[in-house]
């Protein structure tokens, strides 16, 4: 299938990339700028131009990003959209975070009715974002589905950036399923819910300091910062990025997942777990918390659980454990140079 990936340079998009490429799979992918391109290209130095080629969307926020994009020889037959702001270093959460989200969405969608008729199917990286109600806290009891949503407003979305971010995929993925509804194209869509997103780096990085966001708790019990005190675990779900990658594919591949959400978790972490795992696999790390060190535990009195059931029978996917995604994570840290 001629696939076209969006943000290729991300954390997640680069093992999409992979999974595509060994599916046999033709795949352009969008990066912001040529150098991202060359070290893309790097890492696939057998891949060839019919293979792996690249478009520049410099900015997803700007109107008709996409329409030079979603054109090519031959056309594209699917789209798999990941590129979305995912940091909390933002000032202006309207313009940092929501409009690259919800344009970003609703533009590559309108570019593909409008310029690529040829595209049967739209894969969207949604999130567990915009199925938690926060405002339930931990929510003992309460299980989890795709047939969950953020209820959170515009307002409280502008309240802080964390808010901000879970906004933004929650107005995104919505605004996804309103196009489909209104704008009847012809193509069918999938949106991947993952919660917390662990897992080796493949994609470029110069230094840990850019690590992406939902791997940066892991480097930071690596390197020390959790000695005298686990940080609070926050959310409980989590999902190898290996997992979800395989996801977003079959999401492409398998028929029966059209036009679903697939909530892709393998199930509960915790941050004090993180560091039990590091301790075990790399028993040299240096001021690692011991067992008595307080904080990063469950919490008392329960938590929410959750149905993964869809993704299992649909998409076929068998998760991996945290363990092995723990220790295969802090070895990619090693090859960057922790
Ligand atoms: P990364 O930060 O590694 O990837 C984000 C990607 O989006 C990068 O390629 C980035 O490009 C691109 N991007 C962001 N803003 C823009 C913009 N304005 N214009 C063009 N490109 C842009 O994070 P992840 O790989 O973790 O995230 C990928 C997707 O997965 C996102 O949609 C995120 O919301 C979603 N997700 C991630 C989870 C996680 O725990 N990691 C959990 C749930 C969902 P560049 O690097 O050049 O800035």
């Amino acid at each position: 299938t001629r696939v076209l990936l969006t943000g290729g340079s991300g954390f997640i998009a680069a093992h999409v990339l992979d999974i595509l490429l060994e599916h046999g799979h033709s795949v352009v992918t969008t990066v912001r700028s040529q150098e991202k391109a060359n070290k893309i290209k790097e890492a696939h130095p057998d891949a060839s131009e019919k293979q792996l080629s690249f478009a520049i969307v410099e900015d997803i926020a700007q109107d008709g990003a996409f329409d030079k994009a979603v054109i090519s020889d031959p056309p594209f037959e699917a789209v798999i959209h990941t590129a979305s702001p995912f940091h909390f270093n933002v000032t202006d959460i309207q313009k940092e975070l929501l409009d690259p989200a919800v344009i970003g969405t609703t533009g590559i969608l309108k570019s593909i009715k409008k310029s690529a008729p040829s595209v049967k199917h739209v894969v969207i990286t949604s999130s567990f974002a915009s199925i938690v109600n926060p405002s339930k806290g931990n929510w003992p009891g309460h299980k989890y589905t795709e047939a969950d949503w953020n209820p959170i407003t515009h307002e409280e979305a502008l309240q802080s950036p964390p808010a901000g971010y879970r906004a933004s995929k929650t107005f995104a993925e919505k605004a996804s399923w309103d196009f489909v509804e209104k704008e009847k194209p012809n193509f069918t869509l999938s949106t991947i819910n993952p919660p917390l997103v662990l897992g080796p780096i493949v994609h470029y990085l110069n230094s840990l300091e850019s690590l992406n966001t939902s791997n940066q708790r892991i480097r930071d019990i690596y390197q020390g910062k959790a000695k005298d005190e686990i940080p609070e675990t926050g959310t409980f779900l989590w999902v190898d990025v290996r997992d979800l990658a395989l996801s977003h594919v079959k999401a492409i591949e398998v028929d029966a997942a059209k036009n679903k959400r697939f909530f892709v978790t393998a199930g509960y972490f915790s941050n004090k777990e993180i560091a039990q795992i590091i301790k075990k696999e790399y028993p040299q790390t240096k001021d690692l918390p011991s067992d008595s060190t307080p904080g990063g535990d469950y919490p008392k009195d329960g938590v929410y659980s959750y149905d993964n059931s869809r993704t299992k029978e649909v998409l076929g996917i068998q998760f991996k454990s945290l363990h092995d995604s723990i220790k295969d994570t802090v070895k990619s840290f090693q090859s960057v140079g922790a």
